[in-house]
């Protein structure tokens, strides 16, 4: 199947920013979309107003850094709409400090959601995918996947991860299964609101005020997405025009 409409795509990490946009911006193109996410009540929400606009949604809460719950989502997908063509492993967490703060908890949270989790959406829609003779991961890393900055250490770690797996996932199963990396720089979400860091906060005031529209990522996703089966767009890099790196 070509293009987007029709696809069944499961978005991790769908309940705010980056991924209620690609959500609703893949429902309007035709998706049957499937949301896992810890927040019921934005699930509920996002669900109800795809279905107002007349798109095909659903949800189930999730924890990424659970692994059953992360392969009842993908069971959910293939039980309500009959097949998983795409994974979006978007859930993550970005909580900056400088390592010599030992945010340990911090440190063990960002590799439990940001590379654990993705970890476990592999795991759950890859035989699947193997079994249809096709399907897309599409893996949210970050410029900061690209470029370490000070207080990035470990947020970097996960995202160059993400960016390695995704690389060795697309070299093992490329001959049927597509894999594509989208490596932002700022967009507008929730993200920066969970630093606990004082002074980092501080300093991310200056990306904040450029961050582009999260409607940016969920744009390349499409574009990724509704590529022929024949093109695998590996990696997409975006960031706002105005940000230095
Ligand atoms: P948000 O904070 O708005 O969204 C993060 C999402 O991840 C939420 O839906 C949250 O849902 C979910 N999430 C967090 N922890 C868990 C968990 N344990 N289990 C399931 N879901 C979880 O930020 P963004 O939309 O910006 O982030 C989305 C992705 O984009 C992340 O991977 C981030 O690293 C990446 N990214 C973002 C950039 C930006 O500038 N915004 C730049 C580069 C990359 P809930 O709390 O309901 O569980």
């Amino acid at each position: 199947m070509d293009g987007i409409d029709g696809k069944v795509v499961v978005v991790t990490g769908g309940s705010s920013g980056l991924g209620e946009a690609t959500a609703k911006l893949l429902a309007e193109r035709g998706a049957k979309v499937m949301l896992g996410a810890r927040r019921e009540e934005n699930l509920e929400r996002i669900v109800s107003e795809i279905k107002e606009d007349g798109g095909t949604a659903s949800y189930r809460v999730t924890d990424v850094t659970n692994k059953d719950q992360v392969e009842n989502l993908v069971a959910g997908a293939v039980d309500e709409f009959g097949r998983i063509d795409v994974l979006v492993n978007n859930a993550g967490l970005m909580p900056l400090s400088p390592l010599e703060a030992l945010k340990i908890d911090e440190w063990e949270r960002m590799v439990d959601v940001n590379i654990k989790g993705v970890l476990y959406g592999i795991a759950a829609a890859l035989p699947r995918m193997q079994e249809q003779h096709s399907g897309q991961f599409i893996n949210l890393s970050s410029v900061a996947g690209h470029v370490v900055f000070p207080n990035s250490a470990v947020y970097s770690g996960t995202k160059y991860a993400v960016w390695a797996i995704s690389e060795g996932l697309r070299q093992e199963v490329g001959e049927e299964i597509r894999t594509t990396t989208i490596s932002p720089g700022a967009v507008q979400s929730e993200l920066t609101t969970h630093i606990t860091h004082e002074e980092t906060a501080e300093g991310t005031s200056a990306l904040e005020d450029m961050a582009i529209d999260a409607d940016a990522v969920a744009r390349a996703i499409a574009y990724a997405i509704e590529q022929p089966k024949d093109v695998d767009t590996n990696e997409i890099v975006l960031r706002p025009t105005a940000q230095p790196l």
